[in-house]
């Protein structure tokens, strides 16, 4: 068997979907008897058709963009790549976004900056990608927003490109134009704005001085501008674009966690922008959209106005999908879980406060009765029980809030 594994492993390449003819010496080191396990990596090496060590592995890495946070805005192409992995390595932000149905055998990486820890530099991501793609893997490295919308995926492409690995990039929507979308901000619109910028904020606090024009953009009247990581700089980024001229009531916004339960909007002039987001104690990760264009949220905020906006629901997977698209649609963020519960649906549950849970049946109660320690899983959560038996299995296990729903609302 382990001579077939090294025949197998040196002359195909499944990724790429092709084969060799091994030569006399390589064919000698695979022979049974020979048990050294240096041997495979020598026979590989060998190999007139893979000149190299890095290509030598069939690995590959996708960067996949993860959108802003509502699971349902990662693309198609991105949760198949995820679904095929071998590995994913995931940032903080994107951890809402993990499917749940993960093959249960992946492994899971996390390497994102997260409030009390410290994140993982940059340079040791670069060398797990290269790592992981070394040994043969198909790796999805999910990252917020698009990967190459300032979330230093560019890098890691130069990285991979550098150490022969092969990838692609799967963009997805970056938070500038989905989370205003959410927030009721068309950042352009017709006769009125005709351009937007994307800025990195912190950089206007940024030693030696900012390389973004805040003079040039203070000046564009038919603009919006987006600005990312911006929240702890706001009152200097602010202060520029006012004394470039900016006119102070100039309609602003700052949006925490958009697309998510979460969500929180501020709106004010642009002056007084700062003062607003310091009383209501919005925190990153947050943007901020100045412009004419904000000025619509007012009318058109269909998100924000939902009624159960705020709700966090576990649901059980294999229900009813027009179930959850009616919650969907009524504001509540819903997370779909296998049975029993998967390592990725474990992290996608915690990694934000659930507010409920739905159950069919008393089994599916007696499921998730461990996982009710997870982060992010308080003794408020309630459970709402479409069954008199699970409603009694909950009872008996000790949750503090249960709803018994017997009757499905028309
Ligand atoms: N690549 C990402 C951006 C990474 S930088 C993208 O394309 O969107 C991280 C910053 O993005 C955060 O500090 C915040 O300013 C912004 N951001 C990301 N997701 C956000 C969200 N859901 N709501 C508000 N801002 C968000």
């Amino acid at each position: 068997e382990r001579a077939f594994d090294r025949f197998f492993n040196s002359t195909v390449d499944a990724r790429r979907l092709v084969v060799h003819v091994p030569g006399e010496k390589e064919m000698e080191a695979w022979l049974p008897g020979d048990e050294g396990g240096s041997r495979t990596t020598h026979a590989t090496e060998s190999s007139p058709w893979k000149p190299d060590e890095e290509s030598a592995a069939s690995g590959f890495v996708s960067l996949v963009g993860a959108g802003p946070g509502d699971a349902g805005l990662l693309t198609v192409k991105g949760r198949q790549r995820l679904l095929n992995a071998d590995a994913v390595v995931y940032d903080h932000l994107a951890e809402t976004v993990i499917p749940c149905d993960l093959n249960r055998d992946v492994e899971l990486h996390p390497v994102g900056k997260k409030a009390g820890y410290h994140p993982v530099p940059q340079e040791e991501i670069n060398h797990l990608l290269i790592r992981l793609a070394q040994q043969g893997k198909r790796v999805a490295r999910l990252k917020g927003g698009d990967p190459y919308v300032f979330g230093r995926g560019g890098e890691e492409a130069q990285a991979l490109n550098k150490a022969g690995i092969p990838f692609e990039v799967i963009p997805c929507v970056t938070a500038a134009t989905a989370v205003p979308g959410y927030a009721g901000i068309p950042v352009t619109h017709r006769q009125e704005v005709v351009t937007v910028s994307l800025v990195t904020a912190h950089e206007s606090s940024k030693v030696g001085g900012p390389q973004i024009r805040w003079d040039l953009l203070a000046q564009d009247k038919h603009s919006t501008l987006v600005g990312y990581m911006g929240v702890t700089s706001l009152p200097e980024t602010v202060n520029r674009l006012l004394t470039a001229g900016m006119d102070p009531e100039t309609p602003s916004a700052m949006i925490e966690r958009g697309t998510t339960s979460r969500q929180r909007v501020v709106r004010a002039g642009v002056a007084d922008l700062p003062g607003a987001v310091l009383r209501s104690g919005i925190r990153p990760p947050a943007l901020f959209v100045i412009g004419p264009a904000v000025k619509h949220a007012e009318q058109l905020d269909w998100f924000g106005s939902r009624p159960l906006l705020g709700e966090r629901i576990l649901i059980p997977a294999g229900g009813e999908q027009s179930v959850v698209e009616a919650l969907e649609m009524s504001g509540v963020e819903v997370v779909e879980v296998p049975l029993p519960v998967s390592s990725a649906a474990r992290i996608v549950v915690s990694a934000a406060p659930l507010t409920g849970c739905i159950f069919r049946t008393a089994d599916e109660v007696e499921a998730l009765e461990d996982e009710r320690a997870l982060r992010n899983w308080g003794s408020e959560v309630v459970a709402f029980c479409v069954d008199e038996g699970a409603a009694a299995r909950a009872r008996d296990l000790g949750w503090a809030r249960v709803e018994a729903v017997l009757d499905a609302p028309a």
